[in-house]
């Protein structure tokens, strides 16, 4: 019994055997949720503040979800883009609604975000065509280090080489920027299409942008003609604590992509448009058999109700201040800040541990996430109250006291045994 392999769970073997490894081992497996708790095969429960990588706002099994995914497969799924469904239409109208794009506002619906943002890329193509002899756009930018999407299109909006690398070339046109206005300001000119950016790195590792960057961007784009396109996938639906998380800037972009949150658990995706943004598709330059299906749409619609019913914006907000609060309290060594906003945050390690932090987190029965070796993403549903809060400090303190004990960390100095050893 001392071989791996005859101790492994037979699930793992399964996955092993019939998964395809773009994706590593999987952590566990589950059987069930409800609400912000998860339990897996053998019975164990967790407290789940990762909720699906910011997708289930309203957690696990919430009855709203069940109820609309029920009633709407009884009514009619799927009908395909030939034809409109009424909760097609009214998701459409809601999001123009929520994103404050006025009248001229239009709605493309997609499956994922990376199909959101691919509509996006699209977009920025048909603004940057040339016209009347002129030379076009070609140039479109983005950020290093930004995560728009695994697809073709949207790795080559991602900025981190190690994931293009396998899989060059790349779609021609996009270039990088260091998330500084200074750069900005230097790459802007005529020849840019569009800047697409996160407005949190969520992927990065929970990274806001500079104080001021979003007006910034809004400004210099306005000069030089180019749409500002934001990807509010994993930052949309209320996770900041505004539906979208520019509206904390208050300007007004030419495009946002959305997804994760929307659908609460159901894929569905977005792009969303302003103003003259919203002229620039024809019909035939784009489409998807299931985007906007009557299903995925109801399923959203009834999603958006709920966390407006329960006002879970000022949630998201009150609950975010009360986990930075309750993370810095801690005093953990291991701990040196909290980034993000709202109910995304990112816990910033004094030590490359983020993924011993992960593993500890879980033997303690709570789910979280490292989007890099520094960084813990937390990004629970939207509807945790100060049961679910302070369930996950105790979790989180244990969790972190774990990986310290193992490194031996001083609890004064933040040093380990070894370093301690080197000082003197
Ligand atoms: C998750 C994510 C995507 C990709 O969405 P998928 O549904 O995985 O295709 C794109 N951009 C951002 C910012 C994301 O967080």
């Amino acid at each position: 019994m001392t071989d791996g392999t005859m101790t492994q769970a037979s699930w793992l073997h399964d996955a092993r055997r019939d998964l395809l490894a773009n994706a590593g081992d999987r952590l566990a497996l589950f059987v069930r949720g409800e609400g912000a708790y998860l339990w897996d095969d053998t019975g164990k429960r967790y407290l789940d503040f990762l909720a699906g990588i910011a997708v289930n706002s309203l957690g696990h099994a919430h009855p709203a979800f069940v109820e609309a995914i029920a009633a709407q497969a009884a009514t009619l799924a799927h009908v395909s883009n030939y034809f409109a469904t009424p909760p097609q239409l009214a998701l459409a109208a809601r999001l123009k609604r929520l994103a404050g794009t006025g009248e001229s506002g239009r709605v493309y619906f997609s499956n994922s975000g990376a199909e959101a943002n691919e509509a996006a890329f699209k977009l920025a193509r048909l603004h940057g065509a040339p016209r009347d002899g002129g030379p076009g756009r070609p140039r479109i930018l983005a950020l290093t280090d930004a995560f728009h999407g695994r697809t073709m299109g949207t790795l080559a909006l991602t900025g981190k080489p190690w994931m293009q690398e396998p899989f060059l070339p790349m779609v021609p046109g996009v270039e990088f920027l260091d998330s500084t206005i200074d750069a900005l300001e230097a790459a802007l000119d005529d020849s840019v299409a569009a800047l697409i950016l996160e407005p949190i790195k969520g992927e990065a590792g929970v990274l806001p942008l500079p104080e001021g960057y979003l007006e910034a961007a809004r400004d210099l784009t306005r000069r030089h003609g180019a749409l500002l396109i934001l990807d509010e996938i994993q930052t949309g639906a209320g996770r900041t604590g505004e539906w979208f998380a520019f509206q904390h800037a208050g300007i007004t972009p030419d495009a946002i992509t959305v997804a994760k949150g929307i659908g609460g658990g159901f894929p569905i995706g977005a792009l969303i448009t302003y103003g003259d943004a919203s002229e620039l598709f024809y019909p035939g330059t784009h489409g998807s058999t299931f985007g906007g299906n009557a299903l995925g749409t109801a399923v959203a619609g009834a999603v958006l109700d709920e966390i407006e019913r329960g006002d879970l914006l000022a949630n998201a907000r009150t609950r975010g201040a009360q986990l930075r609060e309750g993370i810095l309290g801690i005093g953990s060594p291991l701990v040196t800040g909290c980034r993000g906003q709202g109910l995304l945050l990112g816990v910033a390690l004094a030590r490359p541990v983020a993924k011993a932090v992960v593993a500890a987190a879980q033997e303690h029965g709570l789910i979280v996430n490292a989007p890099n070796d520094e960084t813990i993403r937390i990004a629970p549903a939207l509807t945790i109250g100060d049961v679910e809060v302070d369930e996950f400090l105790s979790l989180f303190t244990a969790a972190l006291a774990t990986v310290a004990d193992a490194l031996m960390l001083d609890e004064v100095t933040g040093q380990s045994t070894d370093e301690r050893e080197a000082a003197r």
